[in-house]
């Protein structure tokens, strides 16, 4: 498969495509690489982890700049995305020697728990975010004793090739992380089919994500799911409102949009409305687009032409009331846009670029009911002064994060995930060790 420069068209290399005996091959090297891995003393796994973390740093500006060919991701926000890879890393390698099971009183014997790796795991990865998206489930899979196949998206499997380079050059061994690029329904079917793969990581669409949770069913296969979003960003009178709309660009206009975390519905209290798209608009005129190499760019192009189309197609019902700059070409470009007008399909399906719609709401009650008609769970924002107001409303959104006055989303000490279909499980953050083991119960009999 050709891969693309979105911002130039260029072709960079070619990858191959991985066929089904070859995703086979891969499964068969995990697995026997699997009890060796296991079994490998917790601070021994601890520190190859480790190692594979100051591998990514010291590859860290290599890995960024191949992420900026390969998705048009600015340079400031690749090296983030490469940095969190390394920090994931260090997170989980603090993991295997406190993977720790309980003593549960009994009578007659002694009860204990081990929290059990499963197996192969295998990920498949979208190509918004390959590198965090990657490291999420790779670094807690492997402290966890797992093995690991990754299957990246089509449009972008450079970075993920690297990763399995650095993480061969930091020790790992042969075939406890292995990389598989190739089609969706080839080799991510695969993961999801084959009795040897235990767990699967699924990010992506919630449309694919329905297929693969079915798929995964027949062999009662654990599964993670995160998908998509549409995340509201609300903004009450009483909020800093220039704050608030100075920011709210990068709520939804990071990665050109195509963040599952985008806030892509403004919800704007009624008395505020006007006021909010005053300030909201030089913000949006002002966003630099451009080269995504270059250091003053703050949005890059979209991923493919194909992509561009589908973006471009939900303004075909809705009133523009802001449009912001974009090169015109060559390279998938966009520029980021404000509607006030949406159209249907806007306002309840994942646009997954730079277009976001302003809506006005009447009170509390009313802010929360439009929030919540959405089919997606995943993050959103809350802009108020009034603490109370601001824990009330957090309790009544229905999505796995939400920020306060802020527009972040992800730490990786903290769990991240989806309500409703934006998703299943959680990534992240201490818990997220515990969805690679299954648990094992021993009773053993003190009784002579
Ligand atoms: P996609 O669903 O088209 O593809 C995701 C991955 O699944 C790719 O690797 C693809 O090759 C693979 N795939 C496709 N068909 C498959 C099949 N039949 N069986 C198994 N695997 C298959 O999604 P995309 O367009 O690459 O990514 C964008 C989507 O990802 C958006 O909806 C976005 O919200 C979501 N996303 C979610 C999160 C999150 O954490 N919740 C993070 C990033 C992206």
């Amino acid at each position: 498969m050709q891969v693309i420069d979105p911002a130039t068209e260029d072709v960079i290399t070619d990858v191959p495509l991985a066929a089904e005996e070859e995703a086979d091959a891969a499964i068969a090297q995990a697995r026997r690489a699997f009890p060796a891995w296991r079994d490998t003393a917790p601070g021994d796994r601890a520190r190859l982890l480790r190692r594979f973390a100051e591998a990514v740093d010291g590859d860290l500006e290599n890995l960024a700049r191949l992420e900026v060919r390969n998705s048009g991701h600015t340079i400031g926000n690749a090296r983030w995305e490469a940095g969190n890879v390394r920090d994931v890393l260090h997170y989980y390698a603090g993991a295997p020697e406190r993977l720790l099971g309980q003593q549960i009183p009994v009578a007659g014997g002694l009860d204990v728990t081990f929290h059990e790796p499963l197996g192969v795991v295998g990920l498949i990865v979208p190509w918004n975010f390959p590198m965090p998206i990657a490291g999420w489930g790779l670094a807690p899979a492997l402290a966890a004793g797992n093995t690991v196949v990754l299957k990246p998206a089509e449009l972008t499997p450079l970075t993920a090739l690297r990763l399995a380079e650095l993480a061969r050059e930091a020790g790992i061994p042969e075939g406890v992380f292995q990389v598989v690029p190739g089609a969706g329904p080839v080799v991510g079917q695969r993961f999801v089919t084959h009795p040897d793969v235990r767990k699967v990581v699924f990010t992506g669409s919630t449309a694919v994500g329905k297929q693969v949770m079915a798929g995964c069913a027949e062999q009662v296969k654990r599964l993670t799911l995160e998908l998509g979003g549409k995340s509201a960003n609300i903004v009450f009178a009483d909020a800093d409102l220039e704050k608030a709309a100075a920011t709210a660009p990068y709520g939804v206009f990071g990665n050109a949009g195509q963040d599952c975390c985008a806030r892509s519905r403004i919800l704007v209290e009624r008395s505020v409305h006007d006021r909010f798209l005053e300030l909201l608009e030089p913000a949006v005129r002002n966003l630099v687009v451009g080269d995504p190499g270059d250091e003053k760019s703050e949005m890059g192009p979209l991923i493919s032409a194909e992509h561009r189309e589908k973006v471009a197609s939900y303004l075909d019902d809705a009133e523009v009331a802001i449009r912001g700059s974009a090169p015109d070409g060559p390279g998938f470009w966009f520029p980021p846009t404000v509607v006030t007008k949406p159209g249907e399909r806007l306002l309840t399906e994942e646009v997954f670029g730079p277009v976001v719609a302003v809506v006005p709401f009447r009170d509390e009650a009313d802010a929360v009911r439009i929030a919540n008609d959405t089919t997606f769970g995943l993050s959103g924002s809350i802009w108020t002064r009034d603490v109370g107001r601001a824990l009330r409303v957090s309790r009544a959104v229905e999505a796995g994060n939400l920020s306060v006055n802020s527009h972040s989303s992800v730490r990786y000490w903290t769990p991240f995930g989806g309500f409703k279909q934006s998703g299943l499980g959680r990534e992240l953050g201490p818990d997220a060790l515990h969805a690679f083991t299954d648990v094992k119960n021993v009773f053993i009999s003190t009784e002579e």
